[in-house]
């Protein structure tokens, strides 16, 4: 048998719903510095196992090939040898019914590159910043904190994570915490299908935004020269809000054009 390509081992799982979970691995030889809210790769085999709650694969894996996906780290950027990441089970998909099959331990694959243009480089210090994600878009958002909040007290910073239930929002706990600690920092959760005991925001993401909260509780504005909008997760929740921001004036950043609008779909 040939031998495999895992260079990194299971140093934590914690399942937070069936169908999520962090998982952070450790690699045997450390990654080159990154930028807060970059990407690597992880990889598992077709031989390995898949989790209890999958089901079977839309597209059948070979199992002598490594099957790789993108993941954003959600640890700080000097954090080069263990990587948390924040992963959501696609039930017949190839590679998330084996990741979560996994447990401390067992060996893995990780990217050697860390890569992506979806970071703060372009923010200048005293930028306000609305970060607004759903899902598993929340990942890079909290590689940006735990790297850069400490150096932006001009900045204020918003964090909006929308979800359906309470038990989707992933770093509630620690996101809650920041918005105690920081001054600067604003955490806006909204749910679009909570029960009765959710006492915050029940508002969809162009609805928050028109509705005057950001102004009212961040005291942030929506104007391109002073607030840059960061967009990270499902693709019709970004195609939404970038429609709702491109009538307030805002332009999305690419590799060729200017612009306060900065997007990660997943
Ligand atoms: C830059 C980047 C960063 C990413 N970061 C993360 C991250 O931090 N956490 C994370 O969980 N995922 C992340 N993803 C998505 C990830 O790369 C995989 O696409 C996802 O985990 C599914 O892989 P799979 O092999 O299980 O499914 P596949 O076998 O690739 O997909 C099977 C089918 O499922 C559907 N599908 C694919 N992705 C999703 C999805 N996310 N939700 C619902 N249905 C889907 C598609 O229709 C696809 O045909 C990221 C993607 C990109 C491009």
């Amino acid at each position: 048998m040939t031998p495999n390509k895992y260079n990194a081992t299971v140093v934590q799982k914690i399942q937070i719903r069936p169908n999520l979970m962090i998982l952070r691995v450790a690699t045997d030889e450390p990654r080159t510095k990154f930028a807060a809210g970059q990407y690597t790769t992880l990889g598992l085999y077709g031989y390995e196992p898949r989790s209890e709650n999958s089901e079977p694969e839309a597209i059948p894996s070979k199992p002598d090939k490594l099957i790789q996906r993108a993941y954003s780290i959600a640890s700080a950027r000097h954090e080069t040898q263990q990587f948390e990441f924040y992963i959501s089970q696609v039930k017949t998909g190839q590679l998330t019914p084996r990741l979560f099959h996994l447990e401390v331990g067992d060996r893995v694959f990780v990217g050697r590159r860390i890569v992506g243009v979806f970071n703060l480089s372009d923010a200048p210090k005293d930028a306000d910043l609305v970060m607004i994600a759903t899902g598993t878009g929340i990942t890079p958002y909290i590689s940006f904190l735990r790297s850069h909040i400490m150096e932006r007290p001009e900045s204020k910073m918003v964090v909006i994570q929308a979800a359906a239930h309470q038990g989707d929002l992933g770093y509630f706990s620690e996101l809650s915490f920041l918005n105690n600690a920081f001054p600067n920092f604003y955490y806006l959760p909204t749910l679009t299908d909570a029960d009765e005991t959710w006492p915050g925001l029940r508002l969809w993401i162009e609805e928050l935004l028109d509705s005057g909260v950001l102004a009212e509780k961040a005291g942030v504005v929506c104007d391109p020269q002073k607030t840059h909008f960061y967009l990270c997760g499902n693709p019709i929740m970004v195609e939404n809000v970038s429609k709702w921001l491109s009538e307030h004036g805002y332009e999305k950043k690419t590799r060729k054009t200017e612009g306060t609008l900065f997007v990660e779909e997943f």
